[in-house]
């Protein structure tokens, strides 16, 4: 095969593995435009509205979307948009991910969500060496039900449906077996089945943080998933070690991690520290009290600088080919 047919050849077969690169109906895709990447920010202001009536009854004065660029790209099960805001310097290595609300029913972490952004937003000057994306809501469905629920629309607990390699044997039969098929814990059919767990694992593949908060309640414990002791074999003994000063400093302990979690997901198999802040209670009137005992260790784990795993990126780079003249 010539050059040129073998790169076409190339390019046919990416076009059909590349996740978003499908062909539209209605014609085949041009092989010179890129992918269009949809944008659901113009469904931001009412669903901000909808939100925003929600607020008086928890008895919180709480600024939610107001003066924040918000992006979106994709759409909860039931049509509300699915969004993130980032702050400091997108060329910064020292990404730090935030994720709130996974668990609607917790309600708490709303209010964390919203304080973080534009606690962010008001400090930008000050993130100089940081690029922090943080998606305050990330499964806004189960919010609106009344009363809200754990769950994404669907019924699916969206920390659970993650596609992790113990996904498939283990995620639907520990829910059968040990939690006795509890709806509150249903991970789903598949893997990687809703789209609000998808939306987390595109902020992840997309931004590549190098630390990742996801906020909880009511457990009133600091969780960390990622390289530890255990795991020296699959990370280097230098970055096992970063990690571990990173999880000392926020007095976070391990517990255990379940099949399709974001702690498994991320910690565990990407070697990405994953701390779950579980916050006290669910209690709207202490949310403000917990706002103010976690911010410092928030601003702690964004400024925190976690030096690469240099001997985990050389082996997971692609061995350069020799291109014959
Ligand atoms: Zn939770």
């Amino acid at each position: 095969m010539k050059a040129r047919g073998r790169f076409l050849a190339l390019i046919a077969v990416l076009a059909l593995t590349v996740p978003g690169c499908k062909s539209r109906p209605g014609g085949k895709p041009s092989p010179t435009a890129p992918p269009s990447v949809p944008s659901y920010v113009d469904r931001i202001p009412a669903f901000c509205k909808e939100l925003d009536r929600t607020i008086p009854r928890l008895g919180w004065k709480l600024a939610t979307c107001g003066g924040i660029a918000w992006k979106s790209e994709s759409v909860s099960v039931e049509g509300r948009p699915l969004m993130w805001a980032e702050f400091g310097d997108p060329s910064s290595t020292n990404k730090t991910l935030i994720l709130s609300m996974v668990h609607p029913d917790e309600v708490t972490p709303l209010y964390l969500g919203f304080k973080v952004v534009h606690w962010l937003k008001e400090h930008e000057a000050t993130l100089k060496d940081s690029h922090v994306i943080v998606a305050p809501f990330v499964n806004p469905d189960g919010y609106f039900r009344k009363p809200p629920i754990r769950m994404n629309a669907r019924g699916v607990d969206v920390n659970r449906n993650f596609p992790t390699g113990d996904w498939g044997a283990k995620a639907v039969q520990v829910w059968k077996s040990k939690l006795k098929s509890n709806p509150r814990r249903f991970p789903g059919w598949e893997a990687s089945s809703e789209p609000e767990t998808d939306f987390q694992e595109n902020l992840i593949a997309r931004f590549q943080p190098k630390k990742i908060l996801s906020v909880h309640s009511p457990l009133n414990m600091m969780d960390y998933d990622g390289p530890s002791a255990l795991s020296v074999d699959q990370f280097s003994r230098e970055y096992v070690a970063e990690c571990l000063k990173l999880r000392n400093r926020l007095r976070a302990n391990s517990s255990g991690f379940f099949p399709g979690s974001l702690g498994n997901y991320a910690g565990q198999e990407r070697g990405i520290p994953t701390i779950t802040l579980e916050l006290p209670t669910s209690n709207p009137r202490k949310a403000d009290s917990y706002w103010k005992k976690f911010q410092p260790g928030i601003a702690s784990m964004v400024e925190f600088k976690l030096k690469e795993d240099v001997a985990r990126a050389e082996k997971t780079r692609p061995a350069s080919r020799k291109v014959s003249p």
